[in-house]
Order: C-alpha cells, then sequence, then structure tokens
C-alpha cells in the first residue's frame, strides 16, 4: 500500500493536491482516493472499486478504445478556441453559470467551441447546479443557439425534481451528474424522468461490475467520468466504459492533465480525443516521486482502516 500526494495545474473542489492510496493484490494495482469531505460510510464502494481492480480485475470489454471529450474552463473565447483545437477531441464540454459570471460570456465561449469544433462535433455543457429552473431554461435556449445545438446540459439544477422540470420545457438532453453520487441514485434520477443521460463515476458506484449493474438497472445512456485518479484509477473508469453495452456518447476521462504528474509511465492520456481501454491498471513506477509525507501516508493508512472496518464486503 503507497500513499501518493500530486499538486492539481489549478484548484479543483477546493483542493490543490491530490491524495490517495495505491493497493497492490494478485490482479495488480488499485486506486483509492475519496475527496477527503467524504465520509468513512461513503467511501466504502470507493474502497471497493480499488480491492476489485487489484484483487479480482475487470470483466472482458465489448471494445477497444474510449473517445473522451476536452474540457473548456471559464476562460476567454480566444483561449477556449486553442483548447478545443489542441486536444483533438471531437467533443467539448464547456463549463457554464460559473458564480459571477455572465450568461453573455458563456455565449461568446459557446460560440468559440463551435468554431473550433466544426458543425459536427459535439458540445456539451455543465452548470454544476448553478441555476434555479427558469433561469436554466433561459439559458438553456439561448446556449442551443449559441452552440448551434447542444448534445446535452450537465446537471443545470441541484434537485432531481428541478431537472425534471426543466427537461418537461426544453428540447436539449439533461445530463444528471452531481445528482448520482450512490448506487441507488441513478435509479431514481431514471424514475423521476429527470435525465436522458446519466453521468456515472466507478468509484462511487463500487467498481465496475456494481456500475455496470446500475447502469442496466436505470436504463439511461450512461458517460462514464473520472474523480481525477491518477493512471491507477483511471484504468478502471476505462475498464467500465470499456464494458459497457453501448456507449453514445464520449466519456469524460481525459482528466490527467489536472494533475501536475502521474504515478505510471504508461500514462492513460488521450491521443486525438481517444484512450485504450487497458487489461489492467498501469504499473505505478514513478510513485517515489509522488510519495506522501509520513504524516500524510499515517493519515490515509488509517482511513482504510476505518473504511474497512465499515464494509463486511471488503477483504483485507
Ligand atoms: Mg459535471
Amino acid at each position: 500500500m503507497f500513499v501518493y500526494s500530486i499538486p492539481m495545474r489549478n484548484r479543483f473542489r477546493g483542493i490543490t493536491v491530490r491524495e490517495g492510496v495505491l493497493l497492490e493484490g494478485p490482479r495488480g494495482w488499485g486506486e483509492f482516493c475519496a475527496f477527503l469531505d467524504y465520509s468513512d460510510a461513503e467511501c466504502v464502494p470507493w474502497l471497493a472499486c480499488a480491492v476489485e481492480s487489484a484483487v479480482d480485475g475487470w470483466p472482458a470489454p465489448v471494445r477497444t478504445r474510449i473517445p473522451v471529450n476536452c474540457t473548456v474552463p471559464v476562460v476567454s473565447p480566444e483561449r477556449a478556441y486553442e483548447i478545443v483545437v489542441a486536444s483533438g477531441c471531437t467533443t467539448a464540454k464547456v463549463k457554464v453559470a460559473d458564480p459571477g459570471a455572465a450568461l453573455s460570456d458563456d455565449l461568446e465561449r459557446v460560440a468559440a467551441v463551435r468554431d473550433a469544433l466544426g458543425p459536427s462535433g459535439a458540445l456539451r455543457v455543465d452548470a454544476n447546479t448553478a441555476w434555479d429552473v427558469d433561469t436554466a431554461v433561459r439559458a438553456i435556449r439561448e446556449l442551443d443557439r449559441a452552440a448551434q445545438g447542444l448534445e446535452y446540459v450537465e446537471q443545470p439544477c441541484p434537485s432531481i425534481e428541478e431537472l425534471a422540470a426543466v427537461r418537461r420545457r426544453v428540447d436539449v438532453r439533461i445530463a444528471a451528474d452531481e445528482s448520482i453520487r450512490r448506487a441507488d441514485d441513478p435509479l431514481k434520477v431514471a424514475v423521476a424522468g429527470a435525465a436522458d443521460v446519466a453521468v456515472i463515476k466507478v468509484a462511487p458506484l463500487g467498481g465496475v461490475r456494481r456500475a455496470l449493474e446500475v447502469a442496466e438497472a436505470c436504463g439511461l445512456p450512461c458517460v462514464v467520468s473520472s474523480a481525477v485518479e491518477t493512471s491507477v484509477g483511471m484504468a478502471a473508469g476505462l475498464a467500465l466504459a470499456g464494458a459497457l453495452p453501448s456507449l453514445d456518447f464520449a466519456c469524460g476521462l481525459g482528466t490527467l492533465s489536472l494533475l501536475d504528474g502521474d504515478v505510471a509511465s504508461a500514462s492513460l492520456r488521450p491521443v486525438d480525443g481517444w484512450l485504450p481501454v487497458p487489461a489492467g491498471a498501469p504499473e505505478p513506477d514513478r510513485f517515489a516521486e509522488f510519495a506522501a509525507d509520513p504524516a500524510t501516508t499515517r493519515r490515509w493508512e488509517e482511513r482504510v482502516d476505518r473504511v474497512q472496518a465499515q464494509s463486511g464486503a471488503v477483504r483485507r
């Protein structure tokens, strides 16, 4: 068991350093990196995902490579254009509705991204719960025009009920992201008619097998997204995307660029908008460069012990 600490290129979720644990088992490596604000009980599926990777391995994939989106943060239209062109991706996700930002800025940025993608590219926006229902309906209609067609809008409002209300009033697909954090959430979203697309993450759903069951049960098209793991944890997300019976949208697994380094030299960075589906997690051969200090290491070892104590399903 190794504890790593890697600086983030930009602040994300209020954190500037990504920390986690790498576990080795008979099938290779797994990563446990639940965010620090998660309770021990909430961490149980995250640890199960790491154990699946290290002990059980993953089900056979049905495809060999996964299309991924590039991500456009709150930047100028010129910078947004450059990011999309440099990525080589044909799908872009644009962050909108940032606190303090004007809709007119979002419209200009989205238009610049459409220019960069060309008419055949897919353009999605992510509002990260920022709007109320009426604001969402107005903004989505304008953004859809500026984008010359949105692929979907991710989490326009906080609650499932609001998502459902927005969805009834706009033609653009709604994707649920923040509404899906636990294994039973995607089913609630589907039953409420709150979304057309489910954004799923392998670790909070408890691993590849469990996430496949959840995806099937909810019956919505799924987009696999990362929790900003290193290449070790990212491999599990790719295994999930590789094993989903159908994959209609590019995945949010091109996030290694958010980290200022990686534990594996066989790093899972997209090339021309694609990532391979790996047979297992890559060997963390650069661990020494990113080893956490002794206090951080002890904190994570204690966390793993507490999470294990919460779960009878996780083997020691
Ligand atoms: Mg999102």
